[in-house]
């Protein structure tokens, strides 16, 4: 078997497309200028920012007023949750209401507002990984100042109902945020259709460069500003706009929308063509529904082996794959995600996540299956855990 290699790791980073760095190369050499300036230079650079924006929100069903630049993902949660929390504390609302299994952009954002006195409730999800919207109705009350939810889980790839969350938070007129960044591209998406009132995108998700992202914020909603300075995003965030990243963002966003239903076609077959041959193996789990989830995301809990160790052998075969979140591998703790469907610790521990595009062929996938089954032989043969397994003995 000839080695390969195989970039199965797409809810971590993406490549930055051919299309998108040819898009973004001319604002390095020639097209420098800086938006602010009134010379044509500067006047073309504003104009191409704005047509990218129009781009984005063309994409996301949006109006291209209602979109704001940021630096990442993570900005952009951090600016709709904290933003909406300051605001509305004003008003007496100092409750948020989000999922246990968010990314910590999310997390970590809503934990900072409980230190500064703020009440967050943490939905549950089932075994799953799905959100029951009814658990969001009751969990709203009086003072409830915003619910934020993922659309699509990093992790187990779950895609959550977002329509009826958004419909229940119109109904009751409570601000409705959805973290975006893994369902930009893979599901048809409409914020005013859909109820949405703000949204987080990022571009190295889609094939744009890493450091770019948007927030979408509906008409009528008033974010407070997250840089104070100059005048770029209608004042809301300052600083000289990365006309580059922001260019590369239009076409990676208009280019990971145009055939979501064909891609999901080619990709889907070879998903589930992974996932039931890794399932072939004894002792192991998909985590996450099975078909309400992202085309290219599986998920599989491997009894007996470690993670980490699971990886590192597929990267000597060539393959790129996670195990939970890249922002917790390096740390001991299992991933907040596969504990909150319901997995004991150490079945946590051994899960494997990939995540392909339509770069992965039916070769590579074939070749995938003939490595997982060898590399886990391998390593259960050497697990103290799997003998005890073996022998029916205890071994937490
Ligand atoms: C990657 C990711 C983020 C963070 O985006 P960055 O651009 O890396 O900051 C936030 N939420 C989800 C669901 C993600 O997958």
């Amino acid at each position: 078997m000839e080695k390969r290699f195989i970039y199965a790791d797409n809810a971590a980073t993406t490549r930055v497309s051919d299309k998108v760095l040819e898009a973004m190369l001319p604002y390095f050499t020639t097209a420098y200028g800086n938006p602010s300036s009134i010379y044509k230079l500067g006047r073309d650079a504003q104009r191409d920012v704005e047509d990218a924006r129009a781009r984005v929100a063309k994409a996301i069903g949006a109006d291209p007023n209602e979109i704001f630049f940021t630096s990442c993902g993570s900005e952009s949660d951090n600016w709709a949750i904290k933003g909406t929390a300051e605001r509305l504390a004003k008003k007496g609302k100092k409750h948020i209401i989000t999922s246990v299994f968010e990314h910590h952009a999310v997390l970590h954002t809503t934990q900072y507002l409980e230190k500064q006195g703020f009440e967050v409730t943490y939905i549950p999800v089932d075994e799953k990984g799905l959100i029951n919207p009814e658990d969001i109705r009751n969990a709203i009350r009086e003072d409830t100042a915003l619910v934020t939810v993922m659309y699509a889980n990093n992790e187990i790839g779950t895609i959550q109902p977002i329509d009826e969350i958004a419909q229940i938070c119109r109904e009751k007129k409570v601000i409705f945020h959805t973290d975006a960044v893994q369902a930009v591209g893979h599901v048809e998406i409409n914020v005013h259709e859909q109820g949405i009132d703000m949204l987080s995108l990022s571009g190295h998700k889609i094939h744009a460069q890493k450091g770019i992202g948007a927030l979408y914020v509906r008409k009528g909603i008033v974010l407070p500003n997250l840089i104070h300075g100059g005048g770029q995003e209608r004042n809301k965030r300052a600083g000289t706009e990365n006309v580059p990243a922001i260019v590369g963002l239009g076409v990676a966003v208009e280019e990971a929308v145009k055939n979501i239903s064909e891609k999901a076609a080619i990709i889907t077959p070879r998903r589930n063509k992974l996932i039931d041959g890794i399932l072939q193996l004894p002792y192991t789990r998909l985590n996450g529904d099975r078909d309400k989830r992202l085309p290219g995301n599986l998920n599989i809990s491997i009894e007996g082996i470690e993670g980490e160790s699971l990886l590192l052998m597929l990267d000597m075969n060539g393959i790129c794959a996670s195990s939970g979140s890249a922002c917790t591998s390096g740390s001991l703790d299992p991933s907040h995600v596969l504990l909150s469907i319901g997995l004991k610790h150490e079945v946590a521990h051994g899960s494997l996540r990939l995540s392909i595009d339509e770069n992965v062929s039916d070769e590579d996938v074939d070749y995938i299956l003939e490595v997982i089954p060898k590399v886990v032989e391998r390593l259960r043969s050497m697990s103290p855990v799997w003998e005890k397994m073996m022998k029916g003995e205890k071994y937490e």
